[in-house]
């Protein structure tokens, strides 16, 4: 892994009865689509009609799970959909999501993104309790507390069950009638509403919305649940909300540039991380590459606030699959001359500034350069736009252990030999910070794994 990996997607939508009911899962399907970035190893989606969820989940990506065909036998008023990243431990099927279980009060369907630090201990108290689970997946965790809490009123059940869980999440529960949506009391991970035809629709990101055809209407509030059925939205907070404290990763790398988190646009922070780093560390040099795609935005605004021309010196091939195998060395370094070609003319006897978002082990990075190297380029000065990254993440984001982190073993003028650049350059967490709104308040984001300073979920 040379990149953090966010863990999982969620699309939820609720239509009134009769609105193109045989069309709520095409719209999950692409609202999917939208979100395949943060999850790749599994898909699925689960409709309701007239009280009875049908489930359709699998490995693979969105497009290879989801055919016409399969589409068109789920139709419902309500549906919920995930795409799920897996830990190399947790690939099975069986724990593709959304997780539908049976209970006392009907079927509920739940799809989770994120982590639970009390995961283990409320696994272990409910087994010791006599609860069996069939998956290692949190989202069983979090349907069998749920089910526990159900005294008829779904939304305090859901209320309850946030009482108890602790981390960084966000879920949705589909009943026989509605949906009812949270985010974490701090935020850490994202969650929006939408408006659909015919209703509303939550998403882990923004950008969904546009492929299902509605709009943007707000984020999910820190601590928030929201209750969605016959095109009405109900909200309530979930015990005191905290201050909020989202995942600054997502702005960096994670989310889609096209997405807004919390009233900030992710393409304009990362141009804006680019920009001031360029102020940070300047460089003498002919052209800005930035690593396509991720580095791109960054390498724009770096362009902008040095005045060194931008160019597309690296040509990404979008047909290299995610499972492309690299067992050995020498086909790793195939595998960055397949996903990633220099432009000759582009970089032959160039000074280059490199501009990508983050270096988690480096070893793409080396490959990267190298490549460039033999294509002629005569300097290689490597610029990151984000802080060197240091520590673990525990609120659902899949981070190497810390002894892995090239950040946390070396100092950055032995990663810059190690990688043969030139140079090598992040930005400070000051600067991302600025690159973010400087009208809210800075304390807002997590940035746990640039500082070890976590908000304090426990
Ligand atoms: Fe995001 Fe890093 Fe905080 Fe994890 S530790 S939530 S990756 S900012």
């Amino acid at each position: 892994m040379d990149k953090l990996r966010e863990e999982c997607g969620i699309i939820a939508v609720s239509q009134k009865k009769g609105v193109s009911e045989n069309d709520i899962a095409q719209m999950a399907f692409m609202g999917l689509i939208s979100l395949q970035h943060r999850g790749q190893e599994s898909a699925g989606i689960a409709v309701s009609k007239d009280g009875v969820i049908t489930c359709y989940k699998e490995k693979g990506l969105v497009t290879e799970v989801f055919n016409e065909k399969i589409l068109s036998l789920l139709s419902g008023e309500q549906c919920l959909g995930h795409v799920k990243y897996s830990r190399q431990r947790e690939a099975f099927m069986v724990n593709a999501q959304p997780m539908v279980i049976k209970y006392k009060y009907g079927s509920l369907a739940v799809a989770f993104n994120g982590a639970l630090v009390n995961g283990g201990a409320l696994r272990e108290k409910m087994e010791d309790e006599g609860v069996i689970f069939a998956t290692q997946n949190t989202s069983e965790i979090l349907a069998a507390l749920i089910a526990r809490h159900d005294r008829g009123d779904i939304a305090k059940a859901v209320a309850a069950a946030m009482a108890e869980i602790k981390g960084g999440y966000t879920f949705a529960v589909m009943t026989g009638d509605k949906i009812v949506g949270a985010r974490d009391p701090f935020g850490i991970r994202p969650m929006a509403l939408g408006k659909v035809d015919g209703g509303y629709a939550l998403a882990s990101e923004s950008c969904a919305f546009d492929r299902m055809n509605g709009v943007f209407v707000r984020d999910v509030r820190p601590g928030e649940i929201l209750v969605i059925e016959n095109e009405q939205v109900t909200s309530f907070c979930q015990g005191k909300p905290e201050p909020l404290a989202g995942c600054i990763f997502e702005y960096i790398y994670f989310a889609n540039p096209d997405s807004t988190i919390d009233a900030e646009n992710v393409y304009m922070s990362r141009e804006r991380a680019g920009y001031i780093l360029a102020k940070e560390a300047p460089v003498v040099a002919d052209v800005v590459i930035g690593v396509p795609d991720s580095g791109s935005p960054a390498a724009l605004g770096f362009s902008k606030g040095s005045g060194i021309p931008f160019t597309l010196g690296l040509i990404k091939n979008k047909y290299v699959g995610r499972t492309f195998i690299q067992p050995t060395q020498s086909q790793r370094e195939a595998s960055v001359r397949m996903k990633l070609n220099p432009v000759r003319p582009l970089v032959e006897g160039k000074r280059i500034v490199l501009v990508d978002d983050s270096i988690v082990r480096g070893t793409t990075m080396r490959h990267l350069i190298a490549s460039l190297r033999n294509a002629g380029a005569a300097e290689v000065h490597l610029r990151i736009s984000s802080p060197p990254v240091l520590n673990s993440c525990y609120y659902g984001v899949d981070t190497p252990d810390k002894n892995d982190l090239i950040a946390n073993v070396m100092s950055s003028a032995e990663i810059c030999e190690m990688l043969n650049a030139n140079s090598l350059a992040h930005i400070s967490l000051e600067g991302v910070l600025a690159s973010l709104d400087a009208s809210v308040e800075k304390s807002r984001y997590c940035t746990g794994c640039f500082n070890g300073q976590y908000p304090p979920v426990e």
